[in-house]
């Protein structure tokens, strides 16, 4: 149908006002509301719808561009970004991996210690893998300025009161963002962890990178190119829902006291997040739980993520499932109630799981990639499977 010269007038009208929202938007960023968390509201809001309620672990491979280099005889693979710039993340990944970039007979580095020391070299500004490739074979030789000299704030455990915890956390690098939200990583994860968790969590290093994502609030990266663990989270989503949930699949990964199927990763590999597609219900839903019973300071999320899925199989109330669920995991689902750390959590979640409403995830509806969808099969289901089967 062909428009008349009013409506097209009216059309332009609201592209102009639409426009003049746009604008006002980006002068109004600083005085935008922000929640309890310090994140934009609005933006959260319409970032969510975007990227939908549900991403499953593994289902972004997101392979890094990378460049060989060679060093005494040695080839190296060091990510690059696109313009050929060693990116900050690789940097700090590769300064954790302790044990690798050794000298002769060192079985590994000590984060600190190189740190806090200062070496003659010092690489600084924009790096491509021919520059750092020194400092890449033998870290410790040299420094990158903001990465592992003195003035770093990779490693700033200030936020942090006591000894233990700073020690706990000393190989953790958490790169880019404000120093409000590196702390906010920093407290998160010395709130929600004990510090014998804390020690497994960062083992063999692990690089936590907040930077703007598309697509993802947050995402769970394997180890590869002698490089740690990497999580990278959206400085819009520094909440449990996002950042906690991450960091206890990493847990489900890394920490060897975890014994039971139902707490211990669905992950066919050590180095990255590889579920089988019957498999990924059961990891996501046990993700859930855990990440319900340990959110200390409970603040309610404001979208229903896993409880979508389910919420349309069983016809309940999303936001109802989610409060009984924290309640059933952690005791209570008041605002900013505190929730259980170590073995206690771990009890909590291989105790209770089966009576939760998360254990009905199926993701069945879900799809994985171009109409593949992922099998008809609950995590309540899956586990029983597994059990029977004696694992
Ligand atoms: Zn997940």
């Amino acid at each position: 149908m062909r428009k008349n010269a009013a409506q097209i007038r009216a059309i332009k009208n609201e592209a102009k006002a639409k426009a003049r929202t746009s604008r006002d938007k980006s002068r109004n960023a600083s005085r935008q509301p922000r929640d309890k968390r310090g994140r934009f509201v609005e933006e959260r809001k319409s970032f969510m719808k975007k990227i939908g309620e549900v991403k499953p672990v593994g289902s972004v491979v997101v392979e890094a561009k990378r460049e060989k280099v060679k060093v005494r005889g040695k080839e190296y693979y060091i990510p690059v970004d696109d313009n050929g710039n060693v990116p900050q993340y690789a940097l700090a990944a590769r300064f954790t991996n302790v044990r690798e970039g050794t000298g002769p007979n060192v079985e590994r580095r000590n984060v600190i210690i190189d740190q806090s020391s200062e070496a003659k070299t010092v690489l600084k500004g924009k790096l491509t893998p021919e520059d750092v490739k020194e400092w890449w074979a033998r870290p410790n030789e040299s420094d990158i300025k903001g990465v592992d000299d003195i003035e770093s704030t990779y490693f700033d455990l200030s936020a942090l009161k006591t000894r233990g915890r700073k020690d706990a956390q000393g190989k953790i690098a958490v790169v880019g963002g404000t120093k409000k939200e590196q702390e906010r990583i920093r407290m998160m994860l010395s709130e929600s962890f004990t510090l014998k968790e804390q020690n497994a969590l960062s083992k063999d290093g692990l690089t936590v990178e907040i930077t703007r994502l598309t697509g993802n609030a947050g995402e769970y990266h394997g180890r590869s190119d002698g490089m740690t663990y990497r999580i990278m989270v959206d400085p819009r989503f520094l909440d449990d829902d996002t950042l906690l949930h991450e960091m206890v699949h990493h847990s489900r990964m890394v920490d060897k006291d975890r014994k039971s199927p139902l707490v211990r990763t669905r992950s066919e590999s050590n180095f990255r997040v590889l579920v089988k597609h019957q498999d990924v219900s059961l990891e996501e839903a046990a993700t859930v739980a855990e990440t319900a019973a340990r959110q200390g300071n409970y603040v309610p999320p404001d979208n229903p993520h896993y409880y979508g899925p389910i919420s349309r199989i069983n016809g309940k109330k999303p936001y109802k499932m989610i409060a009984e669920d924290r309640a059933l995991f952690a005791g209570s689902a008041e605002n900013g109630s505190n929730g259980t750390k170590g073995k206690r959590a771990i009890k909590a979640v291989e105790d209770r799981f089966d009576s939760s409403h998360i254990s009905e995830l199926n993701l069945r509806d879900v799809m994985i990639r171009d109409g593949i969808k992922y099998p008809d099969i609950s995590a309540k289901d899956r586990l029983k499977t597994l059990k029977n089967n004696k694992y």
